[in-house]
């Protein structure tokens, strides 16, 4: 569970029972800063001389606030809208898509007018109706390490079990999954498990759950009836990697029960970088060595109009084979989703 630094509440933020029970629960913590503003001005109440410093300390921050728009982003291909419970994560992965995204001082906000979310979502379910409407609770964030003393994700699943035009969706590399075990779910939410190989894990990933820890939480949820899926991303290209693949697939193979209700899905994710991203992250991490080479990856235009350097097609090609083949011979109740 995550233990905060500092936990800055907006104004007004404490009418609701969610930031009044994350008070409770942490304002008798004397290692804990606990900060109350009435503007908008949160970056200021958290420190940090240096990029670097900025990103840690960010990381370390939890904001307890409202979502102020209620118009949800869009959140191709996965789901038809983001289901926004929470912005940001408490994970210091080097390769993060969210780099780029939480600006200088990356906090996690957790917006506590769930109520106003979960019914804005009934909106654009019956917007769709008779069609079947999917949400994504992790586009913007990993909601699973807070979950503990938010229960957003709780609510959201319950909410959609009793929707039988809805579906809901998320995932994450912790294991804080124990509450959402006895829900009645209904089949309706799908709990994806990120993984990747102990070298890409130890090189890259920093405050995440282990390997083990990740692949118990996934055998807990399966076994509770949830939909399971696993996203092996981002998959890298070094020596033996072929073979440290393989042995992941084929001890997830050992480890998942046999009579699942659903297939497992797998979505795998070669890695990918901007130019963008590449300056950040070598500012935060400055001893990083994430392969960013331009010179031997391909540049291609991403469907939001930036650049990002992918591996050469004769790499991702190699992927493609490698996965598609493990996954076919290893796994008898699966579906690929992607391979990109
Ligand atoms: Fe980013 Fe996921 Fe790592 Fe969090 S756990 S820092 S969202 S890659």
């Amino acid at each position: 569970m995550f233990i905060p630094k500092r936990i800055i509440f907006e104004k007004d933020s404490l009418q609701y029972e969610m930031a009044k029970d994350i008070l409770a629960k942490f304002k008798d913590n004397t290692k804990i800063e606990i900060i109350n503003v009435t503007s908008n001005k949160l970056k200021q109440h958290i420190p940090g001389d240096d990029l670097s410093a900025q990103y840690r300390e960010g990381k370390r921050t939890l904001v307890v606030g409202t979502k102020k728009s209620l118009k949800f982003q869009s959140c191709k291909p996965s789901a038809h809208y983001q289901l926004p419970l929470v912005s940001g994560c408490i994970g210091q992965c080097e390769y993060c898509y969210l780099n780029t995204k939480l600006g200088d001082k990356p906090f996690v906000k957790v917006h506590v007018n769930i109520d106003d979310i979960l019914n804005q979502g009934q909106k654009y379910i019956a917007e769709r109706l008779p069609d079947i409407t999917i949400f994504e609770g992790a586009a913007t964030s990993d909601p699973v390490p807070i979950e503990p003393y938010t229960h957003s994700l709780k609510k959201a699943i319950e909410f959609f079990g009793s929707r039988k035009n809805a579906r809901f969706r998320f995932v994450t590399k912790y294991n804080d999954i124990d509450s959402l075990l006895n829900l009645e779910h209904n089949g309706h939410t799908e709990i994806r498990f990120s993984i990747n190989t102990s070298y890409v894990i130890d090189q890259y990933e920093h405050f995440t759950a282990s390997w083990d820890k990740r692949i118990e939480a996934s055998i807990k949820v399966a076994e509770a009836g949830y939909p399971t899926g696993f996203l092996v991303a981002p998959v890298f290209i070094y020596p033996n990697w072929q073979n440290e693949y393989h042995d992941l697939l084929l001890q997830l193979r050992r480890k998942l029960p046999n009579n699942l209700k659903f297939p497992v899905t797998f979505e795998v994710i070669s890695h990918r970088y901007t130019t963008i991203a590449k300056n950040r992250i070598l500012n935060i991490f400055p001893n990083s060595n994430l392969p960013m080479n331009d010179e031997e990856r391909k540049f291609k235009y991403g469907q939001f109009g930036y650049g990002k350097y992918v591996y050469p097609n004769e790499s991702i090609n190699n992927i493609k084979q490698f996965f598609i083949k493990e996954i076919e011979e290893l796994f008898s109740n699966k579906e690929i989703k992607y391979i990109i």
